[in-house]
């Protein structure tokens, strides 16, 4: 391929910004019931009208688009509200945990878009300072190493209706309490023989706060500890101290925890800690995924996907590499807002997110999905034309490109049909159609394989429609795009489907597997399509429009011989038809 003309601008991984509506402009938003409660605290003056959050993953798999809200809201609380956001690792569980997870998260938040600048936390780096508080707690009789076992003490915390009993060791005395605690600290204990319990309530109506679980025994190597700890503190004893540690003003959780901030409350109250505000929101469902971190694993374990960035996957590195952008993600969580009240967001909001933002960022270019060869009878067999084409329709700063015409082309084979009806306004024998930016041709006829398939149309052109208007007013209905045979760039394209069949596929009937639901058609390669020559060299992760076919993005899985295109999504219907008959 020779050097490609001036006016290809395309093919360059530089995307246009989107304009500001499509990150989701706040101006007349009223404000969620979280800004109320901080505006209401900045009014009466509550830490001196500082507004500090954070965003706390646990590093045991990739975040997803549930996390993307979370981070949204966290950082774009701060930013609102001039304030500070961190980011904290809660990395309590040694035998869960990866620092693939912990680069994979920072990676990801970066994409976004949003910077924790010097503020980057982990929880294991506070595990001294936890390890102190809860000798603090044994000090004051607030605390207990309790060595009943995992099975007695289920039995004895009792149930919703029924109160739960104390434990033999719970009258143990501190010094006891001490030197047991410490010596479980030496590593002296196998895991299991003995845990640490908050001493609060066996008969307390909230079951969190009968006597829970501080520290556990695991001989366990951490990702970042080593193996200097054998005893490790329950995320529970763990995130409310980092908060507060942290400075944090309001901390923001999602629902189930409600239940969670009496106990964190306690923990805070008894140490003398500064108190954070919990606040809780509900967290995003998607309607046909799953948003489960353990479920994820397992579809990655089981090979059901090809890895967390699967781009059916809607983890934020899946949604990368399937062509979504920050702006899109951030305008997506801005659009659905937030509310106390769970719910399931239909995965259309989502695609739609996209669309908007790639309909103005993408520049239009032409593919073949699964090409049928054009032949044009009276095109001369070693002419090529250049023809124009604008690399928008509605942005003229995106500039026009080159496309290569000759003799042969391809088309879409759904472009013609042999039997049909009146209303087709695409390619049959003797109807007339317009190559879109070349030419206007008329259908002369076909040729057929052995067992009657269509391999080749025939037509002929109108010399004097270059451009693709008609000398005349003679009236062209319909529109296809092509690519030039002999300049084509030979393509694999991936086309996606929703990921299950289920709306719900966490809702399993009894006795069903989640994994049931799996849709069978979620993944579709087409091996054979072909693009323009400007696609040539295009880098992983540049976003295009096939024109009619919808937007699609480069896979770092392409080679110099064959890109690889992953479908973002498809053209809105009205979009689609309304460029098909432009
Ligand atoms: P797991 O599924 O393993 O319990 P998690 O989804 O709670 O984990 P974390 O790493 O603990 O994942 O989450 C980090 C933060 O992201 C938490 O503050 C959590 O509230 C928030 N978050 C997680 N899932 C969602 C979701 N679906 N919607 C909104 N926020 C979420
Ligand atoms: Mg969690």
């Amino acid at each position: 391929m020779g050097p490609r003309p001036e006016n290809t601008s395309i093919g360059s991984s530089a995307d246009k910004p989107a304009d500001g509506n499509v990150a989701g402009s706040d101006e007349g938003r009223s404000l969620n019931f979280i800004e109320q409660i901080i505006e209401a605290d900045q009014r009466t003056g509550k830490n001196d009208g500082r507004v500090h959050t954070r965003f706390p993953p646990e590093p045991n798999g990739y975040l997803h688009i549930g996390h993307a809200k979370s981070i949204c809201l966290n950082f774009g609380l701060a930013e609102r509200y001039g304030g500070l956001c961190n980011l904290r690792f809660d990395d309590t569980n040694p035998t869960k945990e990866d620092v693939e997870y912990v680069d994979s998260i920072q990676e990801d938040v970066k994409w976004l878009g949003f910077d924790w600048e010097d503020r980057l936390y982990y929880a294991s780096d506070r595990f001294e300072e936890l390890y102190q508080f809860a000798e603090r707690l044994i000090e004051e009789g607030l605390a207990y190493v309790d060595s009943q076992d995992l099975d007695e003490m289920r039995a004895n915390r009792g149930t919703v209706n029924e109160a739960g009993k104390d434990s033999a060791n719970r009258s143990r005395s501190v010094e006891e309490n001490l030197d047991l605690f410490r010596r479980m600290r030496a590593g002296e204990f196998p895991d299991g023989a003995h845990v640490l319990r908050a001493k609060i309530d066996m008969t307390h109506p909230n079951m969190l706060m009968r006597d829970p679980l501080l520290y556990r025994i695991r001989h366990a190597h951490h990702h970042r500890t080593g193996d200097s700890w054998c005893i490790y503190p329950m995320y529970d004893w763990t995130h409310g101290q980092c908060d507060s540690l942290e400075g944090i003003t309001h901390s923001i959780c999602t629902l189930e925890f409600e239940t969670h901030r009496a106990l964190y409350d306690w923990f805070i109250e008894r140490l003398g800690l500064h108190h954070p505000q919990q606040i809780e929101f509900a967290r995003l469902n998607l309607s046909y995924m799953v948003m489960s971190k353990r479920k994820m694993l397992e579809l990655v374990e089981s090979k059901l996907v090809s890895g967390w960035n699967d781009p059916r996957m809607p983890t934020i590195s899946g949604l990368r590499r399937r062509g979504f952008t920050p702006e899109s993600i951030r305008a997506f969580c801005h659009r659905i807002g937030i509310a106390r009240m769970n719910s399931t967001v239909d995965l259309s909001w989502l695609e739609q997110a996209i669309r908007d933002d790639l309909n103005v960022r993408a520049p239009r270019v032409m593919g073949v999905l699964r090409p049928l060869r054009l032949v044009i009878e009276n095109y001369p067999e070693d002419q090529v034309d250049d023809l124009e084409a604008a690399n928008h329709p509605a942005d003229e700063s995106f500039g026009t490109r080159s496309v290569p015409f000759s003799r042969e082309v391809y088309i879409e084979q759904e472009d013609f049909l042999e039997d049909a009806p009146k209303k087709y306004f695409r390619l049959s024998i003797g109807r007339e159609v317009r190559l879109r930016y070349a030419y206007l041709v008329t259908c002369t006829g076909v040729v057929k394989d052995d067992e009657g398939n269509v391999i080749e149309v025939r037509c002929t052109y109108d010399p004097e429609s270059k451009g693709g208007n008609a000398p005349d007013d003679r009236k062209v209905k319909g529109t296809i795009h092509w690519v030039s045979a002999k300049h084509a760039v030979d393509a694999e394209v991936r086309l996606y489907d929703r990921l299950f069949n289920q709306e719900t596929p966490e809702d399993v009937p009894e006795g069903q597997d989640w994994k049931d639901s799996l849709n069978p058609d979620s993944l579709e390669v087409l091996g054979g399509a072909k693009v323009e020559p400007a696609l040539a060299g295009a880098e992983p992760g540049t976003r295009f429009q096939f024109e009619r076919n919808g937007y699609f993005c480069v896979d770092d899985a392409s080679t110099s011989e064959c890109l690889v295109f992953n479908r973002t999504t498809t053209l809105r219907d009205s979009w689609s038809k309304q460029q098909s008959n432009s």
